[in-house]
């Protein structure tokens, strides 16, 4: 084959590029062109982990398999059960559904992009003092439209629409920046999910029985958070793509909250505690997106329960963030 050939998308600079390949990939939905990339994004999460990682599959606590399970099914299951990531103690597998796949690579380009055009963009341009940045209402519309179709996927299925909406398998030369940005933080979000479920396999399935109460699996879903966190910051210089990691870990926590209007749950912690931890464990020292981008997230949410929250614009990017957590409190408490 001919590398320049089967790499040539790397250089195009204009029309379409399609990355669909019958031969390669599997699935139906568009993100079916990114399931390679998220198993070698897993198996080198740091520098030491694929050997971890072929120790618990010898010890069998893991299967050597991910099993990826395909079908155009909504993530809802009905009666407050959903297609979301888990394990199969059984059998030790990780599964993952392509439809959440799906969602999950929707509410990523939506955040990500809406973060860009309306926080970063505008802010750029008024310490620049004219406009450096022309602000797309296109791009904003596409992002808002592709988050409808997220949402959309929880409840029903229909095909994602690659002639009107972003997607990572069909797509324009001209706008391959955003979807390719999108790709970076995605695969670090699965990753972030594969670690946290890993953890689950190898620390906490022995240890679950029937009399199990539910503060140990509030514990073990902290543990499984904070293990997953630590293992990706291993990876951080090992990988040098420290922004990826950190924000593809808080879009990961954040796509948590479009499920329910509310945050509180018996066997998981609370969706915001689990947000707050991963932001103060990462440390963020050079990252000056993770908090505007959980606003933003928290934006959409507050939009499509109708909390109305008050979004004091006032305060910097952090304060405003525990502002709205502070706010969610205490609407948990009335
Ligand atoms: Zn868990």
């Amino acid at each position: 084959m001919d590398f320049y050939k089967f790499m040539s998308w790397l250089f195009q600079k204009s029309g379409t590029i399609n990355h669909y390949k019958k031969e390669i990939h599997s699935g139906t939905q568009p993100v079916r062109v990114i399931h390679h990339m998220i198993l070698f994004m897993f198996q080198n999460t740091n520098k030491e982990f694929f050997k971890v990682l072929l120790e618990e599959i010898e010890k069998q606590k893991v299967n050597k398999e991910l099993k990826l399970i395909h079908g155009e099914e909504p993530i809802s299951v009905g009666n407050g059960t959903y297609r979301t990531p888990r394990i199969n103690a059984e059998t030790r597998t990780i599964e993952l559904h392509e439809t959440f796949l799906s969602y999950l690579w929707s509410c990523t380009y939506s955040i990500f992009i809406l973060y860009v055009e309306t926080v970063d963009f505008p802010r750029c341009n008024k310490e620049n003092g004219r406009v450096t940045h022309p602000i797309s209402k296109d791009n904003i519309e596409s992002a808002n439209l592709l988050f409808e179709y997220a949402k959309y996927l929880i409840v029903d299925f229909k095909d994602w629409d690659k002639e009107k909406l972003p997607n990572p398998e069909i797509y324009l030369a001209e706008k391959r920046d955003f979807i390719e940005q999108t790709n970076c933080f995605y695969t670090e979000a699965v990753k972030f999910i594969l670690c946290h479920e890993f953890t689950h396999l190898t620390l906490h399935v022995g240890q679950i029985n029937e009399a199990t109460i539910d503060s140990h699996f509030l514990e073990f879903e902290m543990e499984a958070d904070n293990n997953a966190i630590e293992l990706m910051k291993k990876g951080i210089l090992f990988n040098a793509h420290q922004l990826a990691i950190e924000n593809g870990i808080i879009i990961g926590l954040l796509s948590m909250f479009f499920f329910s209007a509310k945050t509180e749950g018996i066997r998981h912690p609370n969706a915001e505690d689990r947000l707050t931890n991963a932001l103060e464990k990462l440390e963020l020292k050079n990252n000056p997106f993770a908090w505007g981008l959980a606003c933003i997230g928290l934006k959409l949410w507050d939009e499509q329960f109708n909390h109305h929250f008050e979004w004091n614009d006032e305060l910097s990017h952090r304060d405003l963030y525990y502002d709205i957590i502070m706010q969610i409190k205490s609407r948990n408490q009335e």
